[in-house]
């Protein structure tokens, strides 16, 4: 167990970064967090310290680790270099490089799902054109994504099955893809949940998340589900945890087609749909991440209050005022500069009652 005092560095300096930094505050420890622009960046604003590198250079992502007690991470594009250049110096790197290789790209993520038997929506390989060509008639509605980078419903294309292949691929670049049949869901659900480093998971309720535009647009804690369909996403996610021999905070995106869970996507991370675990769970995704991590146990996550959660994109953060002057209303703003359309500003939460 790191000593209160210790150092928990974060790779990363967005809005996940600041909430976590905040949250290993709250227990004692020191921060420290690397990325582009870090002192003026939405972490860097909180955190004890301020690293300024490229997520490439090894060199100061090892300097980072060398100051650091323990690593973890705000996003899963940290290169498998930077996970190592981390590792090489002794210092824990918590979810592990297996946890980042599986979550960063999106074939391997859906291989993993199947291979631990989490059913999917259908989905083929796509390296070029004549795959496209051969999968469009078989899959008919569909969505092609890009393996890599794709987040907030970026690196994504949705098509009916009968179009020109060559052309839907150069319009989309960055491959190569994997096409997805389109489910045609009830509603949409995240499991969080987290492993210690002795083994032990604690699952939050489920969240039900509704996106607007591919981006997260409002959040519900606890999703109204039945028994059975709780025990699915928790088993499934379980089984990934185990899988991976994960430490740290994991989520899950899940699509509920008639109460049979599909595995969309992962996240090795907190995430957008558990950030009102703060104000309805008696521990909150940011410090459960943080003790895991520090080789704490968990503590076990009961929603004590029902929350909703509404993300302010881009311009919506301009109602901040009237957000402030609600008594119910729980705000939280992330210290960015311009309100740029799709950038995700803050977030507002307040009590949601179930039925
Ligand atoms: P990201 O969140 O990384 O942008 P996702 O795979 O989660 O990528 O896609 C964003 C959203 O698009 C999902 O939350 C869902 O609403 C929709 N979506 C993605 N894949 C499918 C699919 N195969 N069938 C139906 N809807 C999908
Ligand atoms: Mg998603």
């Amino acid at each position: 167990m790191l000593e209160p005092g210790s150092t928990i560095g974060i790779l990363g300096v967005g809005q996940l970064g600041r909430m976590l930094a905040s949250a290993a505050a709250k227990l004692g420890f020191k921060t420290a967090v690397y990325g582009p622009s870090a002192e003026t960046s939405p972490a860097g604003q909180v955190a004890g310290r301020c690293f300024t590198g490229e997520y490439e250079d090894e060199d100061a992502v090892r300097a980072f680790a060398e100051h650091c007690d323990a690593v973890t991470y705000e996003f899963e594009n940290v290169p498998a270099a930077t996970a190592a250049a981390v590792t090489d110096t002794g210092t824990t790197l918590a979810p592990n490089a297996k946890a980042l290789a599986a979550s960063q790209e999106r074939l391997r993520e859906k291989d993993l799902f199947r291979s631990l038997n989490i059913g999917t929506v259908p989905y083929w390989a796509i390296e070029n054109e004549a795959d496209l060509s051969a999968a469009l008639p078989e899959a008919g509605r569909s969505i092609l994504k890009t393996r890599r980078f794709g987040y907030d419903g970026k690196g994504q294309e949705r098509l009916n099955g009968d179009e020109d292949a060559g052309k839907v691929l150069s319009e989309l670049g960055g491959g190569p893809w994997i096409l997805e049949g389109m489910a045609s869901f009830d509603r949409e659900l995240s499991q969080v949940a987290a492993r210690s480093a002795k083994g032990e998971i604690a699952f939050f309720d489920l969240c039900e998340n509704q996106h607007k535009d591919g981006i997260l647009a409002r959040s519900v804690i606890p999703a109204e589900v039945s028994a059975e369909v709780a025990s699915q996403a928790r088993e499934a996610v379980r089984l990934v945890l185990e899988h991976l021999d994960y430490v740290g905070v994991l989520t899950v995106e899940f699509f509920d087609v008639g109460g049979e869970l599909l595995a969309n996507e992962m996240a090795p991370r907190v995430h957008n749909s558990g950030h009102h675990t703060l104000e309805a769970c008696s521990v909150s995704q940011f410090e459960q991440q943080i003790r895991a991590v520090a080789g704490w146990p968990l503590r076990d996550p009961e929603t004590v209050r029902p929350m909703e959660m509404l993300n302010l994109v881009g311009a919506e953060a301009d109602e901040w005022a009237a957000l402030a002057a609600d008594p119910n209303v729980d705000l939280t703003l992330y210290g960015k500069g311009e309100a740029r359309p799709g950038r995700k500003m803050g977030h507002a939460v307040r009590p949601w009652r179930k039925g």
